[in-house]
C-alpha cells in the first residue's frame, strides 16, 4: 500500500542520515531519488522484500588514502584521495575523478550514487563509483600537477583495473590529468591495459567525440524535449553556467543548431555577450591558457563580466544549462528564471538545482532535464571508449555521434515512458530516477544477496 511504500521509504532515509552523519549533499541526493521511488514500492512491494533499497544506499566498497607529493618549493604536501565503489550490478563501476578543495566523503557518495543511475540509464554494461581528491589544481605548475597524478595513481592502482573500476575525469581532471594517470598505471602494471581509464588521448587509445560528449549530449537532450512540444533550438537564447569541457562543448552544439548563447561564468564570475558569446576566445582562454574567463571582455569590449556568478540565472533566456557545479541553481534563481519565461532547463553539470529549484521548475510546467539524463553523454560515450580499447578497433567521428545521439534519444524516450507508467507524465525527474533504478534493482535481485 501507499502508506507501506512511504514508511519504507522514509525509515530507509532516516538510516541514511544516521550512518551518514553530516554529509548533506549525500542527503539531498539520496531524497531526490527515494522520493521518486514511492510509487514502485507500493506498486512492487517485493523489492521491499529484497531489501533493494538498503543495498543501494550502502557503497559495496569506500578507499579513502593519503596522498603525499612534493610542491615546486620542494615542500611536501597531503591530500585526501577517495574512491567509491558503489554498484557492481550492471557492470565494472564507472565513474570520473574530481580534484578541487572541497572534496570530501560526502561530495564523493553523491556523485557515485548518482553515477548508478545515469549509467543505468545509458544502456551501457557499467555501474556506479567516483573518486577525487581535495587537491586544487588552481595556479598548480604542469610538474605539481604530474607529481599528485603519480602520486594518487599509486594507490589507486591497487583498486582498479579494465573489468573492475575504469575511472575517468570530473571536475579538475581533463586529458592532461588522465594522461599523467594513465602513464603511472601502465608503468605500475606492466602492460597495456588501455580500458582502465577513459577520456584518454586520441593516440593512446581516446574515443574520438569523449571530449565533445557531455555537452553535446546535454544539447541532444534539450533538443528532444523541445522536439516533443514540437519546438527546437532555431533562434533560442541561451545561458550556460561554467567555462570548462561541458559547458564549451554544450555552446558549441547549442550555436550549430541555431541558438545564441549570452553568457558563460567560472568560479570568480560570469561574462554577458548580448551578440552571442565568441566560442573560440572561450576555448582559448580555458583550454590552452587555463586562464580567468573575465579575460574574455580585454578582448571583447561589448561584453560585460560581472563578480557575482550565482547572478547569471537574472539573465533572461530560453534556455538555462546549469554546467558549473552542485547547488549552483537555488529556489530564488529558479523563479527568476521562471519570471524571465524560461521554456527548458538541463543539467550539463551533476545535482547544479538544489531540490527547492527543482520543485519551481516542475510546478510551472518548465521542461526540466535532470542531470542524471541529461548529462549522461559523457558517461555514456566513456562505455563507447571501453568497447573500442576490448576490441582494439577505432571507432570514426561520426560513428560515435550518431551513437551517442542514439544513447540521448532513447534516455529520453525511457524517462518518458517510466514517468508515464508510474502516473507521472512529462516529469523527467522521476521518469530518470525509475527507469535507472528498475534495471539495477532487478540486476540485484538476480545475482542474490551478496
Ligand atoms: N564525470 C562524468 C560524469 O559525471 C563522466 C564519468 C565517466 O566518463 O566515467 O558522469
Amino acid at each position: 500500500s501507499k502508506e507501506v511504500a512511504t514508511n519504507y521509504v522514509e525509515s530507509v532515509f532516516e538510516t541514511v542520515k544516521k550512518r551518514n552523519p553530516n554529509e548533506t549533499e549525500f542527503h539531498q541526493a539520496v531524497e531526490e531519488i527515494l522520493h521518486s521511488l514511492t510509487n514502485v514500492f507500493e506498486l512492487n512491494p517485493s523489492y521491499i522484500d529484497h531489501a533493494i533499497l538498503e543495498r543501494l544506499v550502502e557503497p559495496e566498497r569506500i578507499i579513502s588514502f593519503r596522498v603525499p607529493w612534493v610542491d615546486d618549493a620542494g615542500k611536501v604536501q597531503v591530500n585526501r584521495g577517495f574512491r567509491v565503489q558503489f554498484n557492481s550490478s550492471i557492470g565494472p563501476y564507472k565513474g570520473g575523478l574530481r580534484f578541487h578543495p572541497s572534496v570530501n566523503a560526502s561530495i564523493i557518495k553523491f556523485l557515485g550514487f548518482e553515477q548508478i543511475f545515469k549509467n543505468s540509464l545509458t544502456g551501457q554494461p557499467i555501474g556506479g563509483g567516483k573518486g577525487g581528491a581535495d587537491f586544487d589544481p588552481k595556479g598548480k605548475s604542469d610538474n605539481e600537477i604530474m607529481r599528485f597524478c603519480q602520486s594518487f595513481m599509486s594507490e589507486l592502482a591497487k583498486h582498479i583495473g579494465p573489468d573492475t573500476d575504469v575511472p575517468a575525469g570530473d571536475i579538475g581532471v581533463g586529458g592532461r590529468e588522465i594522461g599523467y594517470l594513465f602513464g603511472q598505471y601502465k608503468k605500475m602494471r606492466g602492460g597495456y591495459q588501455a580500458g582502465v581509464l577513459t577520456g584518454k588521448g586520441i593516440d593512446f587509445g581516446g574515443s574520438l567525440v569523449r571530449t565533445e560528449a557531455t555537452g553535446y549530449g546535454a544539447v541532444y537532450f534539450v533538443q528532444e524535449m523541445l522536439a516533443d512540444k514540437g519546438d527546437s533550438l532555431q533562434g533560442k537564447t541561451v545561458v550556460v553556467s561554467g567555462s570548462g569541457n561541458v559547458s564549451i562543448y554544450a555552446i558549441e552544439k547549442a550555436v550549430e543548431l541555431g541558438a545564441k548563447v549570452v553568457a558563460c561564468s567560472d568560479s570568480n564570475g560570469y561574462i554577458y555577450d548580448k551578440e552571442g558569446i565568441k566560442l573560440e576566445t572561450v576555448k582559448r582562454l580555458k583550454e590552452v591558457e587555463r586562464k580567468r574567463i573575465k579575460e574574455y571582455i580585454n578582448e571583447h569590449p561589448n561584453a560585460k563580466f560581472f563578480e557575482n556568478g550565482t547572478e547569471i540565472w537574472s539573465i533572461p533566456c530560453d534556455i538555462a544549462l546549469p554546467c558549473a557545479t552542485q547547488n549552483e541553481l537555488d529556489e530564488s534563481a529558479a523563479k527568476q528564471l521562471v519570471e524571465n519565461g524560461v521554456k527548458a532547463v538541463a543539467e550539463g553539470a551533476n545535482m547544479p538545482s538544489t531540490l527547492k529549484a527543482i520543485e519551481v521548475f516542475l510546478s510551472h510546467g518548465i521542461l526540466f532535464g535532470p542531470a542524471k539524463a541529461a548529462n549522461a553523454g559523457g558517461v555514456a560515450v566513456s562505455a563507447l571508449e571501453m568497447a573500442q580499447n576490448s576490441s582494439r578497433i577505432p571507432w570514426k567521428f561520426e560513428e560515435v555521434d550518431k551513437k551517442l545521439q542514439d544513447i540521448m534519444k532513447n534516455i529520453y524516450k525511457n524517462c518518458i515512458e517510466a514517468a508515464d507508467q508510474y502516473g507521472k507524465s512529462g516529469n523527467l525527474v522521476v521518469g530518470a530516477n525509475i527507469a535507472g533504478f528498475l534495471k539495477v534493482a532487478d540486476a540485484m535481485i538476480a545475482q542474490g544477496v551478496i
